[in-house]
């Protein structure tokens, strides 16, 4: 099954900064995921603060004929201001990617926040026009938000040929990202799906325990990511299934789990539904790490990393939750960061987060529960 994509939003780094990339780890996987028979890349313009798209022209276009490669792109749809700005990212994305078309092209996380600047600036319209001037080979949207904004798009722009929606088996019924609802939608539309977050930023590697065992119990030899990977693979109509892979690990997993791929038995997802039931009993945020937010915050809240230490502290047992504190104040006190009580509840991070997060509530929560334990 080639239906793995290799997500180029979470590449290896040197250290904690997102624009550290390791090209030279990052080479060797890409040679790795081609010499293994696969050829689909995802990118996108803020991903890597701008250098996820260099990175496939250096680790990718340069290497390999570019008829060999697909590439998938996206117009942030977040970061328009005028009409102008339509070819001005789009031109800048040719450049920085070394192409001179996408296979595929899709409007960045169309959503109620974007949809006003989406329709005023004829975004659709843009896309359908480089179409035609076979720029783009296929357009489409990327979506995580409610199927009636969905529908909206579909009904009024029939040239859409793909959506790309957030899909795993916890956000397959769940009320914020109902994946079910969409996926369906997009189906009966007869456009082809391709999914983003199939393992959730990490969330479902990083499972409780209480799940690891139903796993275990279940199949002792299967990895939490194959169970998630598995689930997506195992729907139809699915053209692509992107995966943020951050190391060669996590890359020979997705390989190997899409190289001898088997469907989820009824059974097998009756299973993942009570896993689902057992993770969401522990999320307190469901912040996938996409760092969409990150250059928002005038006081350089460094927010993922926040929530990640909010939910770390209610994951771990009561006797560990100290390193949780520990964590906190160390990125809390250094010069580079604002602290969680630093938020003025401006509202920018939260147009961006795909996952609907009410970020300044848990910054207030973040900060009553470490800042006042000082
Ligand atoms: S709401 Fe708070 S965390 Fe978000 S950008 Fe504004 S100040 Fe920063
Ligand atoms: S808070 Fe939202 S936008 Fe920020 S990293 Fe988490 S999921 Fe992404």
């Amino acid at each position: 099954m080639k239906k793995f994509g290799f997500g180029l939003m979470r590449l290896p780094l040197k250290d904690d900064d997102v624009e550290s990339i390791d090209y030279d780890e990052t080479q060797k996987m890409v040679d790795e995921f081609i010499k293994r028979g696969y050829n689909f890349f995802d990118t996108g313009y803020p991903y890597h603060n701008g250098l996820s798209e260099i990175v496939f022209r250096e680790c990718v276009i340069k290497k390999y004929p570019r008829e060999d490669v697909i590439i998938s792109d996206k117009m942030p749809l977040f970061s328009l201001e005028k009409e102008e700005d339509l070819e001005r990212f789009f031109n800048e994305q040719l450049e920085r990617c070394g192409v001179d078309y996408f296979d595929y092209y899709m409007l960045h996380n169309f959503s109620t926040w974007t949809r006003k600047v989406t329709f005023n600036l004829k975004a659709f319209e843009f896309i359908i026009q480089k179409k035609k001037e076979g720029k783009i080979k296929h357009i489409g949207i990327s979506l995580h938000d409610k199927p009636k904004l969905l529908k909206l798009a579909l009904d009024k722009y029939p040239e859409i040929e793909f959506v790309l929606l957030q899909i795993n088996y916890l956000d397959w019924q769940s009320n914020t990202i109902d994946s079910r609802k969409v996926y369906n939608l997009t189906c009966e539309y007869n456009k082809d799906v391709f999914i983003m977050e199939p393992i959730k930023g990490g969330n479902l590697v990083d499972i409780p325990s209480n799940v690891k065992t139903l796993f275990e119990d279940y199949k002792p030899d299967s990895t939490p990511a194959e169970w998630a990977l598995r689930f997506c693979g195992s729907l139809d109509n699915v053209k692509v299934i992107l995966s943020g892979v951050s190391n060669m690990e996590q890359l020979n997993e997705n390989l190997n789990t899409f190289n001898n791929f088997k469907p989820l038995s009824n059974e097998e997802y009756y299973m993942l539904g009570q896993a689902a039931t057992l993770i969401n009993q522990n999320v307190v945020v469901d912040c996938t790490a996409c760092n969409y937010c990150i250059n928002e915050c005038e006081h350089n809240i460094p927010i993922p990393k926040y929530l990640r230490t909010y939910n770390d502290y209610f994951r771990l047992p009561e006797n560990q939750n100290f390193s949780a504190t520990g964590y906190y104040r160390t990125l809390s006190l250094s010069p580079e960061y604002g602290k969680a009580s630093d938020c003025d509840a401006c509202g920018d991070c939260v147009k961006q987060c795909p996952q609907n997060i009410k970020i300044p509530k848990i910054m207030e929560k973040i900060a009553e529960l470490f800042e006042n334990e000082e």
